[in-house]
């Protein structure tokens, strides 16, 4: 880690945390794509989250919140401001009335989080297991998988305001949850520095009807074990087959959200006989049937391979830029349209 920046910046601002210079986006990213970013800088407490802020605003950086880079694109350009990543670890699990209280620090792997959980026979999140990335992340985009969404279990999220330099506690209901989305990526995208996440859980198991490939795996396979535990080694061996492990493959998870209807476009979807699905929100198509069905499944496009068993996953191969993926998207998108006549949309954030 390179701590020598100019002295001006530690009479200042005392930084004292760990700040790295000219850091190429595309190692701190798991689609592995991306120019150099200024400064990084890995926060272990609160308050040098304001240290970092009040350094920002003395250079007039813009800031970027990043955990692991799972859902997150850099761009060739690179960034010319400070990525903040909270690496604040600790984990605390109480019982309380309603259940049972966890609450995590946002640098923690959520993986560890969910293992955690399911140790100790707590149901809720189980669903959400191998999901790539920090905890602090995890509300931003309401992360889902399998019948679960952090929504439901999620009580509260601890914040820095990074606009007043204070913390705040925001309730499940000032968050805003739905598909893919809260506050923390819409109206106030940008402004809350995830500190902790806490939820509430339960000792018990996923009430049935399961997600259909759960159900699915277990018949093939002659399982019954649906304790939290056994759900989350249903879903790790479920993901094991079909998603890319970002150790070993670059890719940013699914790249593109499902495809949410009006009345009207689902008429329209269902004269043409689309496949439409009632989905907690409304109705949708799945992204990957369409991409599917427009002939891109184990395409390579400008680098990006269209994964055969999900295809709204797209595997980086061999590709070295953004504007290799932009060219990869375009296909797909106009591909996609010209088929179907929806427009797909992008799920990760573009570092800017
Ligand atoms: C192989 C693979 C499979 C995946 N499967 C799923 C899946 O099943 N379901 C699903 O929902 N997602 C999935 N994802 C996407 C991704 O794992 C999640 O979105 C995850 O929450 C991203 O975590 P991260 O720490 O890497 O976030 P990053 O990509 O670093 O950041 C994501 C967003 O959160 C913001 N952010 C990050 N940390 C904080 C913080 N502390 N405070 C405020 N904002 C913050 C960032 O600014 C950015 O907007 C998958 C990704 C991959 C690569």
């Amino acid at each position: 880690m390179n701590r020598n920046l100019c002295p001006i910046h530690f009479l200042l601002y005392n930084i004292n945390m760990r700040t790295t210079e000219k850091v190429l986006i595309s190692s701190i990213t798991t689609m592995r794509i991306g120019g150099v970013a200024k400064y990084v800088v890995e926060v272990e407490q609160p308050n040098e989250v304001v240290e970092a802020v009040e350094f920002a605003e003395f250079y007039r950086l813009p800031i970027f919140i990043l955990g692991g880079g799972a859902n997150t694109i850099g761009r060739d350009e690179g960034f010319n401001g400070v990525i903040l990543i909270n690496r604040m670890r600790g984990v605390t699990l109480t019982e309380v009335p309603e259940g049972f209280r966890l609450k995590a620090m946002g640098g923690e792997v959520w993986d560890e989080i969910v293992r955690v959980a399911c140790e100790r026979g707590l149901t809720g999140i189980e669903a959400l297991s191998k999901i790539p990335g920090l905890t602090g992340a995890a509300p931003v985009q309401n992360i889902g998988a399998y019948g679960q969404e952090i929504a439901d279990t999620l009580e509260s999220i601890e914040v820095l305001d990074l606009a007043t330099k204070t913390l705040k506690t925001l309730k499940k209901e000032d968050l805003g949850f739905s598909y893919r989305k809260s506050l923390l990526n819409t109206t106030a995208r940008g402004r809350y520095f995830v500190i902790s996440v806490t939820l509430l859980l339960k000792k018990g198991q996923m009430s049935k009807p399961f997600y259909n490939s759960i159900e699915t795996y277990a018949a093939d396979k002659g399982l019954s074990d649906f304790s939290p535990m056994g759900i989350r080694e249903i879903v790790s061996a479920i993901r094991a087959d079909k998603l890319p492990d970002p150790k070993f493959k670059a890719s940013a998870g699914s790249f593109f959200k499902n495809v949410y209807l009006s009345e009207e476009e689902t008429e329209k979807a269902k004269d043409k006989g689309l496949p439409v699905y009632e989905g907690k929100d409304g109705r949708k198509i799945n992204a990957g049937w369409l991409i599917e069905k427009a002939g891109f499944s184990g395409k390579v496009l400008h680098g990006f391979r269209v994964n055969e068993k999900a295809a709204l996953v797209l595997i980086n191969e061999s590709a070295t830029t953004y504007a290799e993926l932009a060219a990869a998207r375009a296909e797909i998108v106009g591909g996609v349209y010209d088929k179907f006549g929806f427009w797909l949309e992008q799920e990760p954030v573009e570092i800017a």
